[in-house]
């Protein structure tokens, strides 16, 4: 629903509100339930909001519900004995949280205190940290533009490297659906550690000596404002799709990887909408020419959220890569190095074994481009709070995932191929 809304002092400007929207946590308990949750996902007057798709009767669904449809969706599954249980009870609460949690720390960052890592940010702000990193470690990272997104904004690369001529190199980006703020968020606080790690941290030091890193914290950024203007919930870019009055493409089903497969939709106003073709989307081209034009990328590792899962190719089928004992093994090794932080749990396994089929996936592009070390994590929460994920846990998160990452560099550098 579209309302004019008052935002603390600020102009009035029609902003998405959510009042009385709720997440549903559905467990279906056989392949007839999850039948029957895909039909529901197919009726569009519903607005629902799939979070999480029906695939498995193993997995849950997450749906979050506009407040007018909330009765008809829980008739619904009541008349086909489908338990649920209600994830988030008022989902505008939550959100109003996180505004003034932001408020508050954009009050104290302009009173003097420093970048907060541990705090979400607007893309204006993320962009302004990049470069003041970059003038702090000049000696070891530099912003680039590699592009701009469908509305103009500037796509940045930060580069670290210790010097050495196109050395090969590690691929790292974040926030190619925008909602998903603990990613990007993760990727800043990874880029600091990563500069001011150089030269203490053996790993990091041995790593960078031979290889750079390249990292995109910001892979959507027409999205990422979007859901800090208008609609916290957006998922995909902003482009415009000809003979629809439905805006912007899934960039994660936009790749040219079993391009128009199952689990990516061809209905512009879906929300997993692959695009009119692959590549259709300027920020995924943009990646996709960059790469290839570097041309010795030997690592492409990309955060989404949420679920707690690190994943290998592939999700366009659900066969095996040629590579899958090492990505295996390797991911299972970075899993139990993160959870020995914080005893987050991961589960590891091909994007078709532990979610669903998908099609157009970033991984599934970099591994059969060649690029052997291709993995997605799927950073916190498992359904407390989802897209949602209190600030609070940005750092644990932020920790966490770097010692698992950090396993991942450490095989690279260790397995040139
Ligand atoms: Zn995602």
């Amino acid at each position: 629903m579209l309302i004019i809304a008052n935002f603390g002092g600020d102009l009035i400007k029609p902003i998405m509100l959510f009042c009385s929207d709720q997440v549903l946590r559905v467990k279906a308990s056989n392949k007839e339930q999850i039948n029957k949750l895909q039909w529901l996902e197919t009726l569009e007057h519903l607005q629902l909001d799939f979070w999480l798709h029906p695939s498995n009767p193993a997995l849950p669904v997450d749906i979050r519900a506009p407040f007018a449809s909330l009765q008809a969706v829980k008739a619904f599954l009541e008349s086909h004995h489908i338990s649920y249980s209600i994830l988030v009870e008022d989902l505008q609460a939550i959100l109003d949280e996180e505004k003034q949690e932001m408020a508050s720390n954009r009050q104290k960052e302009r009173s003097g205190s420093h970048f907060n890592y541990g705090a979400y940010h607007t893309l204006d702000s993320i962009y302004e940290a990049m470069d003041n990193l970059a003038a702090e470690y000049s000696h070891l990272m530099s912003k680039h533009q590699i592009g701009e997104s469908y509305e103009k904004r500037p796509m940045y690369v930060l580069k670290f490297s210790t010097g050495g001529s196109h050395r090969p190199a590690i691929w790292i980006d974040a926030g190619i659906h925008s909602r998903e703020w603990v990613t990007q968020a993760t990727a800043l606080w990874t880029a600091q550690k990563i500069a001011s790690e150089y030269g203490t941290d053996p790993s990091i030091t041995s790593l960078l000596d031979t290889m750079d890193v390249f990292l995109l914290a910001v892979t959507n950024p027409d999205g990422y404002a979007f859901t800090h203007t208008k609609n916290r919930m957006w998922r995909k870019t902003r482009s415009k799709v000809a003979g629809s009055s439905c805006i912007g493409v899934d960039p994660n089903r936009n790749w040219d990887a079993g391009f128009g497969g199952p689990g990516a939709s061809n209905n512009p106003c879906s929300d997993s909408y692959r695009g009119p073709s692959a590549n259709s989307e300027v920020e995924v081209k943009t990646v996709v020419d960059f790469i290839k034009r570097h041309g010795k990328i030997k690592a492409f590792l990309t955060f989404h959220s949420y679920s707690q899962l690190l994943m290998y190719p592939y999700g366009y089928k659900c066969t095996s890569p040629a590579d899958y004992k090492e990505l295996d093994a390797l991911g299972k090794a970075a899993a139990s190095a993160l959870a020995s932080l914080h005893g987050t749990t991961y589960k590891v396994g091909s994007i078709c074994s532990t979610i669903y089929q998908a099609s157009g996936g970033s991984i599934d592009w970099s591994y059969d481009y060649g690029i052997k070390y291709s993995f997605a994590f799927e950073l916190r929460d498992t359904g407390r709070y989802c897209f949602l994920l209190p600030a609070s846990q940005i750092i644990p998160t932020a920790e966490e995932s770097w010692l698992g990452l950090k396993k991942i560099l450490e095989h690279v550098r260790d397995h040139p191929y």
